[in-house]
């Protein structure tokens, strides 16, 4: 049977997917391998949201030309945004490419590929930008044949794959349409799915010895599932909402063995404090909040059609930490937004300085094709400035995110063990664009985003580590017994936290005590079970 290279670029949702597709094709007899030399089929899932991401896929298409030629029978394909995106343009440009696949179309994709090893000829299911509304409101409806949530529901449970940490989707699409943003054309409307699908999902998921959930959506704060009551109105059976506050409310009382449920990512507007409330009474929800401000300067934030305020984002923060103690924050931001001047740029700086971000992201802005952004606004904003800015808010951040690292010393805290830290495998990807589907571990981004805060990776030749984090070697000591390594983990803050211990304790929840904090990274001592603090983890 063909063997498939499978590599992921850009967000969870796209990991997900990833993941989503290899259950899908691997039931079909398809095999997976780690080696792109040694595969029959190769697939980029693929991400429009930053420019880099999209020209890796280029280079990486170009190099399989040169391979197709000499082998024909070698299928290409690409799936996810970049093929929704560019639809017949990237076929054109690239016509060794035997396979698109827009993002909500991936059911449809094991079909595509025997179509074309029946036919050899190029396949594509693109749901096209004018008939996305119409197409995605349908999934809404619960169409039987919606075949996305099929791909959802094909995820496979078994509790030999040794998966601790799992994504969740509980909302597709999105309706803000930010003016830099490809997402909301590539990926659809907004739309929840089914409450009791998600908590059936989660329950096999924690069956199958999951201990960590991350639910996904670029906005999960907007989920809403609208149910039939027996109630009947003029126009139909009543209805009522879940809301998403409901939504954490049932996992968490219908999980009871799930230690860890998190989400991602939240919209600054329309943040409702019963969501808060029910992190603050949920002891296995982590309290970690990822709210994208993306600027500090009102008038950015118009321009960049995000709907809220500079103060009404503190607004939301100040919420936040009175209401669920403890809460960890981690931002977004984007510089050199056309027009930004220097007054912007100080009150995005003032504004991460207020906040304190745990960590956050920043991006310098890059028109993308199909956005309101690149139509109604010039990229005027120098290069050399938006890297200026782009360094000196990522010096700020490594700066705040290592005191507040620093007051962990000496705290013990849980942390649930990734494995081995750094790279193992010969596929690593060398940064956080690229992941191979099945390898993936990430540190939290805003779905579509992909660089931490401290990484000035570009050209830099720095190794990092599976998380994005700066590579740390190993540290041997004298005392440590010959068959442990270097480990990591991460704590219910997702501060990453690396430790010595037997490679046995991957995927164990267990204490550390912080000894060290350098710059982003934490090193820590297994600690005992009764030395465990709240507070720290
Ligand atoms: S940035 Fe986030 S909220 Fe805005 S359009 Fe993109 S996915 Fe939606």
């Amino acid at each position: 049977m063909k063997k498939i290279y499978l590599e992921t670029f850009g967000c969870q949702m796209n990991v997900l997917d990833s993941e989503l597709v290899e259950t899908q094709l691997r039931a079909l007899g398809y095999s997976f391998t780690p080696a792109l030399d040694d595969a029959d089929v190769v697939l980029y899932n693929t991400c429009s949201v930053r420019q880099r991401s999209e020209q890796k896929v280029w280079s990486r298409l170009g190099i399989l030309k040169i391979r197709k030629a000499e082998d024909p029978a070698l299928v290409v394909g690409v799936i996810g945004c970049m093929a929704e995106r560019d639809g017949a343009g990237l076929m054109k440009r690239m016509p060794h490419v035997d396979l698109m696949c827009g993002p909500s179309e991936l059911d449809q994709l094991p079909a595509l590929l025997e179509n074309h090893l029946k036919t050899g000829k190029q396949q594509h299911a693109l749901a096209g930008n004018n008939s996305r509304r119409t197409k995605t409101l349908d999934h809404a409806r619960e169409d039987p044949d919606d075949g996305l949530e099929a791909l959802d529901l094909a995820r496979s449970f078994s509790p030999y794959e040794q998966r601790f940490q799992a994504y969740v989707r509980i909302v597709r699409g999105c309706n803000k349409f930010c003016t830099y943003c490809v997402v909301p054309y590539t990926r659809g409307a907004e739309v929840s799915r089914s409450p009791q699908v998600i908590l059936e999902e989660a329950r096999k998921l924690t069956d199958a010895g999951c201990l960590e959930i991350t639910l996904l959506g670029q906005t999960v704060n907007h989920y809403a599932y609208a149910h039939d009551t027996q109630a009947s109105t003029s126009t139909g059976p009543a209805k009522q909402r879940t809301t998403f506050a409901e939504l954490l409310g049932l996992l968490h009382e219908g999980l009871p063995h799930l230690p860890r449920l998190r989400f991602l990512t939240n919209f600054p507007a329309d943040f409702g404090d019963d969501i808060l409330q029910v992190m603050r009474d949920s002891p296995r929800i982590c309290r970690y909040l990822h709210i994208p401000a993306q600027s500090g300067s009102d008038r950015i934030l118009q321009m960049m059609n995000r709907g809220y305020t500079r103060d009404s984002y503190l607004e939301l923060v100040g919420r936040a930490r009175r209401i669920v103690p403890h809460i960890q924050l981690v931002g977004d931001f984007i510089v050199g937004f056309p027009t930004e001047t220097d007054a912007d740029y100080a009150l995005s700086r003032s504004l991460a300085e207020q906040v304190r971000y745990k960590n956050a992201f920043i991006f310098k802005y890059s028109p993308r094709p199909g956005t309101v952004g690149i139509k109604r606004y010039v990229d005027d904003v120098p290069e050399e400035i938006k890297r200026f800015r782009n360094n000196d808010l990522l010096r700020l951040q490594n700066h705040i995110s290592h005191e507040l690292n620093r007051e962990l010393l000496g705290q013990v805290v849980e942390v649930l063990c990734d494995g081995p830290s750094g790279w193992g495998g010969t596929n690593a990807p060398s940064d956080k664009d690229s992941l191979i589907a099945g390898s993936a571990h990430q540190s939290p981004v805003e779905l579509g985003a992909t660089l931490a805060a401290g990484l000035s990776r570009a050209g830099s030749g720095m190794r990092l580590d599976r998380h994005g984090q700066p590579y740390v070697a190993p540290q041997v000591t004298a005392q440590r017994p010959p068959d442990w390594v270097q480990l990591s983990g991460r704590t219910t803050f997702d501060q990453i936290v690396v430790f010595d211990g037997p490679p046995a304790l991957t995927g164990r929840i267990l204490p550390v005590r912080i000894r060290e904090a350098l710059g982003m990274t934490i090193f820590a001592d297994l600690a005992e079970a009764s030395d465990a603090c709240r507070t720290g983890g």
